[in-house]
């Protein structure tokens, strides 16, 4: 049997490095009072269409939907900020607070070609600042953002690319200007492009075939269709990164793939040259939550893509390292009927000190149990025998140096602290 096609296991030993990423991005997230949310996994197929639109290509072609035994449209989520939109409208959150600093950690699904760094099941973590209009609210997620990414690991490996992409007015005045434009040359572009001349134009702006690329360097451009408010909005994000010297790179051509953004969008882009070089991606959504039925709340938000990040990590090997080899193996070798009650008094001690360790099931010789704790790597062999658990004292062989010692019980909680001193840190 093999999973679904896109999809993968996560094992133990990769597991680690997700536990780590969880860690290391609570961390970051609880220090700037974000704070945890987690939305069902399926929801209402119209939540998506009337979020993200249905031109575009996750509506279009990438949903997971299917109608459950009560004919309800129902989807697996594709992306974050829809669930959450719909959790603060259902949960009235903007009630108990004016401004909702929420995060995410999650799969995702999306009916996409997998390749390296697409799959149809994938993970993302996300951060959403709901309630304010204000510039430093987009600042403030850009720099999350970035500092989620340097605590990950990256640092000068990756590219901020940011664009004002307006309101919805403006945008509408730019498409049909692109429209007229892209209609002289619809024989040029690539099929994809020429499908969406009339559906979804601005999506024709992120194509990368050359020659569209080329079309479209010819043809009006988005900053040119923008009012004194919106620049002025986007010239103050641009202004904190400066402060912050968070570098950035202005991209007239970003545009993103859900329709719910305005004003501000970014994508992070990590060096690599392929079709999945993208982390990071967001922006502002102020109409969003009233456009699902809720109040006017304005808000800014992004999701960062977790398999491509830790393909960037084992291609640098930080995280191989990582280790999930417990400290202290326990070797026991007793007889039928033995009191072996020292064991649990053993294991005890150990977890009240916090350390990790392994007791050897297997009652095959101690000497196979001491290759077996130096198979694993760990550092130290407790030695349960006979005469050790008749008389309460435990030989500790440090596997390291060979070198070997008695332990009696009522010693164990200094030495304990004596190893943790040594090794734990
Ligand atoms: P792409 O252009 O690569 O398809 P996207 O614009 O569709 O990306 P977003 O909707 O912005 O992606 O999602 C945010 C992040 O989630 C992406 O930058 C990426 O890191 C990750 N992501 C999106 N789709 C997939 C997928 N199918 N498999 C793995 N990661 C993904
Ligand atoms: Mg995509």
């Amino acid at each position: 049997m093999q999973p679904l096609r896109g999809t993968k296991d996560i094992l133990p030993n990769e597991s680690k490095i997700w536990q780590h990423i969880r860690t290391e991005a609570t961390d970051i997230l609880e220090q700037n009072n974000y704070q945890e949310i987690q939305t069902p996994i399926i929801e209402n197929t119209e939540l998506f269409k009337r979020s993200i639109g249905n031109f575009t290509d996750i509506v279009n072609k990438e949903m997971y939907s299917f109608f459950d035994q009560s004919n309800r449209n129902i989807t697996l989520r594709p992306e974050g900020t829809a669930g959450i939109a719909r959790a603060v409208i259902s949960n009235k959150l903007y009630l108990d607070k004016n401004i909702n600093r929420l995060w995410y950690m999650g799969p995702m699904f999306r009916y996409e070609r997998p390749q390296k760094g697409r799959q149809r099941q994938f993970h993302q973590i996300g951060i959403e600042c709901i309630g304010s209009n204000s510039p430093i609210c987009d600042t403030e997620v850009i720099k999350i953002a970035n500092e989620l990414l340097t605590k990950f690991g990256f640092k000068n490996n990756y590219t901020l690319e940011l664009n004002c992409i307006g309101n919805l007015q403006e945008r509408e005045n730019y498409k049909l200007s692109l429209t007229e434009y892209l209609k002289k040359y619809q024989q040029d572009l690539d099929k994809d492009s020429q499908d969406r001349i009339y559906t979804n134009p601005l999506r024709i702006l992120d194509s990368k075939n050359n020659k569209t690329q080329e079309i479209i360097q010819y043809g009006p451009i988005l900053i040119d269709y923008l009012n004194q408010e919106s620049i002025n909005h986007f010239n103050e994000v641009c202004k904190n990164l400066n402060y912050l010297n968070i570098d950035f790179k202005i991209n007239n051509y970003l545009v993103r793939g859900l329709d719910y953004y305005n004003y501000t969008a970014f994508e992070i882009k990590t060096n690599e040259k392929n079709n999945q070089n993208t982390v990071c991606g967001g922006g502002r959504y102020d109409n969003l939550i009233q456009q699902l039925g809720g109040p006017y709340v304005p808000s800014v938000g992004c999701g960062i893509g977790l398999e491509r990040l830790i393909i960037l990590k084992q291609q640098n090997s930080v995280l191989n390292n990582i280790s999930t080899n417990p400290i202290i193996y326990i070797a026991i070798r007793h007889s039928i009927n033995q009191d072996i009650s020292l064991i649990w008094q053993i294991t005890n001690t150990l977890k009240e000190y916090k350390v990790k360790f392994e007791l050897d099931l297997s009652n095959s010789n101690l000497s196979k149990q001491i290759k077996k704790a130096n198979k694993i790597q760990t550092k130290i062999c407790f030695i349960l025998g006979d005469n050790e658990i008749n008389n309460d004292y435990i030989t500790v062989k440090w596997l390291t140096t060979n070198t070997q010692q008695q332990i009696y019980l009522h010693e164990l909680s200094n030495y304990i602290k004596y190893i943790k001193k040594l090794i734990v840190t």
